[in-house]
C-alpha cells in the first residue's frame, strides 16, 4: 500500500462539495488515514507551492488558497498516488476526462477543487508539511 497527500481546495469547501469528493476518493479504494480542516496562512501556502514561485499564476494561486478553509488529508491504498491523480483528472477541468473530480466539479484551472501529490517524494514531503507522525493512523 501507498500513501498520498490530498487537499480539498477552497472552491470545493465553500460549495459544500467535501462529501461528494470524499465519495469519489473512497469509492476508488482510497482510505482517509488523516484529515483536518485548516485555514492556510500566506506563509504555509507559499511554502507549499514554492516550486511555482515566479510563475504568472503563483500570486493568484496563493490568494485563492488562503481565501477559505481547506481539508488537508492523507489517503492510503494500492497505488494511491496514481489512483488519486486519475480520480482527480488533469489540472485544467476543461481538459479533464468526464467522471473525474475536476471535470465534474472544478471551476477553472486555478479553482480546480483538489490537489494530489505527483510522486512518492512529493507525497512524503507534503504529508510531513501538514501532519506530525502521531497524527497519522
Ligand atoms: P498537475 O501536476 O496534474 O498539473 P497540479 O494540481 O499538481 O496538477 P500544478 O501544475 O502543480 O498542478 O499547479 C499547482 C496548482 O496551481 C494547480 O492545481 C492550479 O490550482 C494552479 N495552476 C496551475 N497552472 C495554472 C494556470 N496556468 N493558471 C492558473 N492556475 C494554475
Ligand atoms: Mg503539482
Amino acid at each position: 500500500v501507498e500513501r498520498t497527500f490530498s487537499i480539498i481546495k477552497p472552491d470545493a469547501v465553500t460549495r459544500n462539495l467535501i462529501g461528494s469528493i470524499l465519495q469519489r476518493l473512497e469509492s476508488n479504494g482510497l482510505s482517509v488515514v488523516a484529515s483536518k480542516m485548516i485555514r492556510l496562512d500566506r506563509e504555509q501556502a507559499e511554502g507549499f507551492y514554492a516550486e511555482h514561485k515566479g510563475r504568472d499564476f503563483y500570486e493568484p494561486l496563493i490568494e485563492y488558497m488562503i481565501s477559505a478553509p481547506v481539508i488537508v488529508q492523507v489517503l492510503q491504498g494500492e497505488d494511491a498516488i496514481t489512483v488519486n491523480r486519475r480520480v482527480m483528472g488533469v489540472t485544467d477541468p476543461a481538459k479533464a476526462e468526464e467522471g473525474t473530480i475536476r471535470a465534474d466539479f472544478a471551476l477553472s484551472v486555478r479553482e480546480n477543487s483538489v490537489h494530489g501529490s505527483d510522486s512518492v517524494a512529493s507525497a512524503e514531503r507534503e504529508i510531513a508539511y501538514f501532519f506530525a507522525p502521531e497524527e497519522l493512523c
